[in-house]
């Protein structure tokens, strides 16, 4: 709206979107401070109560003067991710489907006992996030796809994830892991902390939105933010080539996974569009690079579908470029998507694949899957969810 000056007005009706405050690295808090001229102390009080004391409000921030509190209300959100469905599987792995502020729904699943498919310690409490709402590459056996993409998610919502998931562990009764206690910042690291492994693989693809991506796992990393390791971050993607390579020159140490799924661009473009945009040469190029630079093991996730990737002409293919990538693969059975062809190789047929590639000399690890029961794979309670919802109207 412009008044007869030619300056906008404000409509009555208009609502002004605070940026929250969780998207904000230590430098640009401090930038903010000074302006108001409090203390630099301060700062390190309010990223305790933010990372360390997981606070939900800033009411329960006690030792922050009113005053602050009010500066920080009037100019920040600070927003908590609200739980609108929970599922735990026998095994304890669970599935958190979180509501956003604008009514979006995506999901987490922390897995505790994962034996080290992607770190070298053993991960026991790794927790897989999203970083879209719905995902525009629409890979034909992926459940998040299916709807389109609706949006990025913003670098508080990334970071929110981990620390609900925390805020659940320390309060539920129904299931703990070790770290639930409140830490202070001095303590809070990798081995403290409740989540202390994160994998970048649940509703989106995590390259289309690199930005927020990078900025939430540096806050996640920091010694003041979740203080959890770079190493112990894994970031799952499609095949973005040229976001491959950007991350390469990238000073954190995240691990990288390609979701290959396909040793040959006749496969992978029935199943991944994707692959006709970055074809596996080009793929391949920007994943050598990416490990030239690091030097760090790359991993090809390879879900099995049956009578799509499943037969043993793919695995010669397959060892060549995880030879080539210096990389190890990680087979994961297809989990079976409501609504979709596709469905998981019987035992034997998974079992003869990695059997095969183990004689080709390379390292492949069969992943008997966690939380198969509850509809884990990447997208799916959300689906089902909002399925449910239109058809309840
Ligand atoms: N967009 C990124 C990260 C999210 S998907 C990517 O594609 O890598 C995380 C992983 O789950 C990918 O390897 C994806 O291919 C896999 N996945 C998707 N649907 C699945 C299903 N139904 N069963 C098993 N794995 C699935
Ligand atoms: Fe998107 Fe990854 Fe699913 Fe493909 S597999 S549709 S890139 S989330």
């Amino acid at each position: 709206m412009i008044n007869p000056l030619g300056l906008p007005v404000k409509s009555a009706y208009s609502i002004r979107v605070l940026p929250d405050i969780k998207s904000l690295n230590r430098e640009e808090i401090e930038a903010q401070f000074k302006l108001w001229n409090e203390p630099a102390f301060r700062v390190a009080q309010l990223l305790d109560w933010l990372y360390a004391r997981r606070a939900t409000t800033w009411d329960a921030m006690s030792n922050l003067p009113k005053t602050l509190r009010a500066k920080l209300n009037e100019n920040f959100s600070l927003q908590i991710l609200e739980l609108a469905r929970k599922q735990g599987a026998g095994d304890t792995t669970q599935k958190f489907l979180w509501k956003l502020s604008d009514g979006a729904f995506i999901e987490s699943v922390l897995i505790p006992a994962n034996p080290a498919l992607y770190g070298e310690a053993s991960d026991r409490h790794t927790l897989c996030i999203s970083t879209q709402v719905g995902c525009a590459y629409g890979c034909r056996f992926c459940a998040s796809g299916l709807d389109g993409w609706k949006r990025n998610l913003g670098v508080h919502e990334i970071v929110e994830q981990i620390l609900a998931v925390e805020r659940w562990n320390a309060t539920s009764s129904e299931f703990k892991v070790q770290g639930s206690e409140l830490k202070s910042p001095a303590t809070l690291n990798t081995e403290s902390r409740t989540v202390n492994n994160i994998v970048v693989m649940g509703m989106g693809e995590p390259l289309a939105n690199y930005d927020n991506l990078i900025k939430a796992l540096k806050i996640l990393n920091a010694p003041w933010g979740g203080g959890i390791g770079a190493r112990r971050m894994t970031i799952s993607t499609s095949g973005l080539a040229p976001q491959i390579r950007k991350l390469a020159v990238e000073p954190m140490q995240f691990r990288l996974a390609i979701s290959l799924h396909g040793a040959t661009d006749e496969v992978r473009n029935r199943i991944m569009p994707v692959n006709k945009k970055y074809p596996l040469h080009e793929l391949t190029g920007a994943c050598e690079d990416y490990q030239k630079v690091k030097g760090r093991m790359i991993t090809l996730e390879y879900i099995l579908i049956a009578g799509i990737n499943d037969a043993l002409d793919q695995t010669r293919p397959l060892a060549l470029l995880a030879k080539k990538l210096y990389a190890k693969i990680n087979l994961i059975p297809y989990n079976k998507v409501e609504g979709l062809p596709w469905v998981r190789p019987a035992d034997e047929v998974c079992e003869r694949f990695v059997a095969a590639l183990e004689k080709l000399d390379v390292t492949a690890t069969l992943r008997r899957e966690k939380g198969g029961d509850i509809d884990a794979a990447c997208g799916q309670l959300r689906l089902k969810t909002e399925r449910e919802m239109l058809s309840h109207g």
